[in-house]
């Protein structure tokens, strides 16, 4: 095989792919898929495990070394801790996490740790059962905690939880820091991405102005943590508690993408907030040996765009996050 190493034309080193195992979801996040939406991939063009496997069996040979599964959600995606396995074992690849809404996840966790999954990312945007209800589009706060509890009991850790700061929720990022700093989950906190006019209603909050507030307040300094994402974190200086920000709209971390990501239906998206992208389905299913599936991935990366539009346009981008996979 032609080994190319995965470097874009921004000298940016790939070593980062988000698989979506589906576009379905249980929740209608009022920032992600729209109440009544009907664009849900047909299940012929969902690529089976075998084929996720193959075509990342070449990527890794050609240096991608972390893969999160996501959707959608990727809990209801039939046997995920199977392809998770499967993923886990391939050659090259050190790290399997996954993002969850965690309605499933009381089942599923043990499963999951057993398959080899390393890392936990669950979203919570409140602690309120009407709030979740709201936002969410169901009333799942119980099972998410009950999904939470089971994950640090199978020992899952850290577990992060993901909070999309938004006009409904941003009275609640105190309540937030004071349940993770509890219960010792790390804090992640989200900018809200205008993806589909849905979520450009949801009210934008910029992070900076809570960021220095909290950094104040708690006198948190810079800190560290593995996973390869854009997450800028802050911690107390005894590790006790540590909060990330995700702010891809007031300090965008383009420069630093070294990421992108692959749809149920085999896109290879090269950006999240652009429209370039490789059709692998059609590859995958038109007899291409591995040397030309390479050869492909190593096209593909020259598409990389160098950043998102999403200050200066943001209402360019109508495919949705479950679409491309959050
Ligand atoms: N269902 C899984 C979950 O809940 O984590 C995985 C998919 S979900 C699309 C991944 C993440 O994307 C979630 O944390 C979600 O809150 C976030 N997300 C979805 N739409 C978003 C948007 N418009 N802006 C910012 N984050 C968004």
């Amino acid at each position: 095989m032609t080994v190319t190493s995965l470097i874009d034309r921004y000298g940016r080193r790939i070593e980062y792919l988000r698989l979506s195992v589906t576009d379905r979801c249980d929740l209608r996040c009022a920032y992600c898929i729209p109440e009544g939406f009907k664009g849900f991939e047909e299940p012929a063009h969902w690529l089976t495990f075998d084929e996720v496997e193959r075509l990342l069996a070449v990527f890794a040979r050609l240096g991608l070394k972390r893969v999160r599964l996501t959707g959608g959600e990727p809990l209801l995606r039939r046997h995920v801790d199977d392809l998770a396995r499967r993923i886990a074992a391939l050659p090259g690849i050190e790290d399997v996490s996954l993002s969850t809404n965690a309605t499933q996840l009381a089942k599923m966790a043990q499963k999951l740790k057993d398959a080899g999954v390393t890392r936990l990312n669950v979203s919570l945007d409140s602690l309120r059962p009407e709030t979740v209800a709201r936002i969410n589009g169901r009333p799942v706060l119980d099972e998410v905690l009950a999904g939470l509890q089971a994950a640090s009991v199978v020992g899952f850790a850290p577990i992060k939880i993901n909070m999309v700061v938004m006009r409904d929720n941003v009275d609640e990022v105190d309540d937030m820091v004071a349940f993770c700093m509890d219960k010792g989950y790390v804090l992640r906190l989200i900018e809200l991405m205008p993806m589909g006019d849905t979520a450009r209603r949801m009210g934008y909050v910029d992070l900076q102005p809570i960021r220095q507030r909290l950094q104040a307040h708690f006198d948190l300094v810079d800190t560290v943590l593995p996973g390869g994402g854009p997450a800028r974190y802050l911690g107390t200086s005894d590790g006790r508690f540590t909060v990330g920000f995700i702010t891809p709209l007031s300090q965008h971390f383009c420069a630093t993408c070294n990421r992108v990501r692959l749809t149920v239906d085999g896109q290879l998206h090269l950006c999240l907030g652009q429209e370039d992208r490789v059709d692998f389905r059609s590859l995958l299913r038109s007899g291409t040996s591995d040397e030309e599936l390479a050869a492909a991935i190593g096209r593909a990366m020259a598409l990389k765009p160098e950043r998102h539009d999403f200050n200066e346009q943001p209402e360019k981008l109508i495919r949705f996050m479950n679409m491309t996979g959050g």
